[in-house]
């Protein structure tokens, strides 16, 4: 008989070992270019896990982290992550991964445990706000501020108190939806990042300037993760070629 568990989010604690290896901007190979955010159509992507795997092989990227969307309550994860295992592609590693959002403060992340388990790395980013702080999960209750605000603090909890390995898109919703230009919070992040072991992920879709957000990893010397946020085969190594052209010609 199976047994069912009711699958709870991923409570705070010591991230599992991740499979991938991360390092610091200026300790990164350039002439082996990666991509760690990559969605499928298994959930808002419109392209095949092989499709995308098949558009880096072709742009010579070299290794790809599928991170799909995920909740602790998703049952698709089994089915995708055996169809992707199954995937070679000659010259292109394959990790696979979540991109889970943060529930509160504390770090706690939509994901169930024996998910994160199976993955060779966790994203995490800052996508709703919690309803528990002005009573709806939604940024329209927010103006810039408070918004700024709000983000960082629940990006500080994946960074100091979660078991993911990379922060996605830092400061991404200030940033997108509200135009902010959150220097000083993205700053902070970096240094954390850098004292607590995590990663900060280039992301070229919530990205205001990329020299800016160069120098914040360059100064804090934190771990970084190349993530185009791809939702279709266009946009495969886009953060490679954003970020490390840029850094490339300064
Ligand atoms: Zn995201
Ligand atoms: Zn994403």
């Amino acid at each position: 008989m199976l047994l069912s568990v009711e699958s709870e989010p991923l409570a705070a604690g010591t991230p599992f070992p991740a499979r991938v290896t991360f390092r610091a901007l200026d300790e990164i190979a350039r002439d082996a270019p990666v991509d760690y955010h990559l969605h499928t159509h298994w959930t808002d992507g419109t392209a095949s896990a092989h499709a995308m795997a098949l558009t880096a092989q072709a742009r010579d990227i070299r290794a790809i982290l599928f991170s799909e969307h995920i909740r602790h309550t998703s049952d698709f994860f089994p089915a995708f992550q055996a169809q992707a295992r199954a995937l070679e592609i000659k010259g292109v590693t394959i990790f696979i991964g979540t991109e889970s959002k943060a529930l509160d403060h504390d770090g706690t992340l939509d994901l169930a445990l024996d998910v994160a388990k199976s993955c060779d790395a966790l994203v995490a980013s800052v996508h709703s706000p919690p309803a528990y702080v002005k009573g709806a999960s939604s940024w329209s209750n927010y103006n810039a501020a408070e918004a700024v605000q709000l983000e960082f603090e629940l990006a500080m909890g994946i960074v100091t108190r979660s078991r993911a390995h990379i922060l996605a898109h830092p400061m991404g919703m200030s940033i997108a939806r509200f135009g902010a230009r959150p220097i000083h919070e993205l700053r902070a992040l970096a240094r954390a990042c850098a004292e607590y072991d995590k990663v900060f992920e280039l992301n070229p879709r919530y990205c205001a300037d990329v020299p800016a957000w160069l120098e914040i990893v360059t100064m804090a010397h934190c771990k970084i993760s190349f993530g185009s946020d791809a939702h279709r085969v266009d946009d495969v190594g886009k953060a490679w070629e954003v970020f490390a052209q840029t850094q490339r010609r300064a």
